[in-house]
């Protein structure tokens, strides 16, 4: 059961939580620009600029569809590689600011190669590894790129990106895996069976968008079919809850779980915080980590998601360190990387002895 213990009614929580060292596992790059970062790139490109306000008009929504309408909108006005490097700065800043050690970040080379022909994806992963290296520079942050493919526009494009990846990771060795995102009965996970073993056998490692926006009748078939295809961290798995075998076996297998909390809100696959299963899953002993998924879209980051989860669900803070070392162990840093980062996250004692464990990187502290 949920407990406080009387030293943690004294402390501030959203600033231990700021300064707990975690990391960010589901986190899609072009769904990080804010409202402010869209209407710079819109000055950029548009012949009719963007106000503030209807750019911040474009984040209101309120279902899936209408959701993926808003990120196609958003990730049209990327055009040149330095557009990625300044969102990926922009990202990466942010991330330091809210005690993100490690990301490991989505970015759709399914939308690159499909509406942006012209952009090379070369000149992209060179653009994105400046900011990549000068944010572990100036941050102590480390990032690894998952490469994504968008699961409906079918298993054609999702080969030659997941190919593609197998091929630059030679060259960017911080590609460390692959996914399929997007609208799941458009692009069922079972598809993507043969892509799968053959992004394995080329050492990338796997993830899947499951149980997302399936809801409770498909939502279990389409996590089943993600761990059979050799998924190993499912992404959302919010419609696990309907299958009690499948919990079972998750709990069993440890198998990670990216939940993104606010996300399944605002994009309706989920009616309500209080029915989020975060805390059952909790409960079952799944491995669960928190995420934030799209969060400029969604009005939330990753810190955020941290301070409600553990007020809504009456995490204790020791529960909140347990969740942040999951996050790290379930990441796909090299090993040497993830003891250290899971070192600072059992000797966290809070604000003061988190900056002065050296190394924890330089965050911008309030
Ligand atoms: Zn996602």
């Amino acid at each position: 059961m949920p407990h406080r213990s009387s030293a943690e009614s004294s402390i501030d929580i959203p600033r231990w939580l700021r300064h707990l060292p975690k990391a960010e596992l589901h986190l899609h790059l072009e769904g990080t620009i804010t409202p402010e970062t869209l209407v710079e790139l819109s000055r950029r490109h548009d012949t009719q600029p963007l106000t503030l306000e209807a750019a911040r008009a474009l984040y209101v929504y309120d279902d899936f569809q209408h959701f993926l309408l808003t990120f196609k909108a958003v990730s049209e006005r990327l055009r040149t590689a330095g557009d990625f490097e300044f969102i990926t700065d922009a990202m990466l800043r942010d991330l330091a600011a809210q005690g993100v050690v490690h990301a490991e970040v989505y970015i759709s080379w399914g939308i690159l190669l499909r509406f942006k022909p012209q952009l090379a994806i070369r000149d992209v992963m060179d653009a994105i590894e400046r900011a990549r290296l000068r944010a572990e520079r100036d941050y102590g942050i480390s990032l690894l790129w998952i490469i994504d493919a968008v699961r409906h526009f079918g298993v054609e494009e999702a080969a030659t990106v997941f190919r593609l990846a197998a091929e630059l990771r030679a060259d960017y060795p911080s590609i460390a895996g692959i996914g399929i995102g997007g609208d799941e009965t458009g692009g069922p996970a079972r598809d993507f069976q043969q892509l799968y073993a053959e992004a394995r056998a080329a050492g990338l490692r796997l993830t899947a968008h499951a149980g997302e926006s399936t809801g409770p009748v498909n939502g279990p078939a389409e996590i089943w079919a993600a761990l059979n295809i050799g998924a190993e961290r499912i992404g959302h798995a919010l419609a696990a809850q309907h299958d009690t075998d499948l919990l079972r076996v998750l709990a069993e297998r440890q198998v990670p779980l990216e939940l993104n909390l606010t996300s399944n809100i605002r994009t309706g696959c989920c009616p309500s915080y209080e029915q989020h299963p975060l805390r059952e899953y909790f409960e079952g002993g799944l491995m669960i980590t928190l995420n934030s998924d799209d969060p400029p879209m969604f009005g939330s980051n990753l810190l955020n998601e941290y301070v409600l989860a553990q007020r809504l669900f009456e995490f204790s803070l020791e529960q909140m360190r347990e969740l942040a070392a999951n996050s790290i162990e379930a990441s796909f840093l090299p090993a040497a990387r993830k003891l250290k980062l899971l070192a600072l996250v059992e000797q966290y004692e809070g604000v003061e002895e988190s900056v002065a464990a050296a190394g924890a990187g330089a965050r911008s502290t309030p």
